[in-house]
């Protein structure tokens, strides 16, 4: 598949935020995870305006991080 960035150009990884296709050119390493430029700049931008994104953006977070936290719970007690 090709960059998405750069029709021609081989992709030889997907960025983990927008899931394109992007060539060594496009990719940059964060946090072990190759992300595309615009993607990188887009995280910087959040972070340089000391905001991080507000958790009750996506519905009910409650409910999952409750959730979640039960089936960590879970998970751990079938690992002992
Ligand atoms: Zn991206
Ligand atoms: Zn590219």
């Amino acid at each position: 598949m090709d960059c998405y960035r750069h029709p021609g150009v081989a992709s030889t990884a997907t960025c983990v935020a927008c899931a394109q296709p992007i060539c060594p050119e496009c990719r940059e390493e964060v946090a072990g995870h190759a992300m595309c430029h615009a993607c990188v700049a887009a995280a910087a931008a959040r972070l340089s305006a000391g905001q991080a994104p507000p958790p009750q953006a996506d519905g009910n977070p409650g409910a999952r991080s409750a959730a979640e936290n039960q089936h960590l719970r879970n998970r751990s007690r079938e690992q002992e």
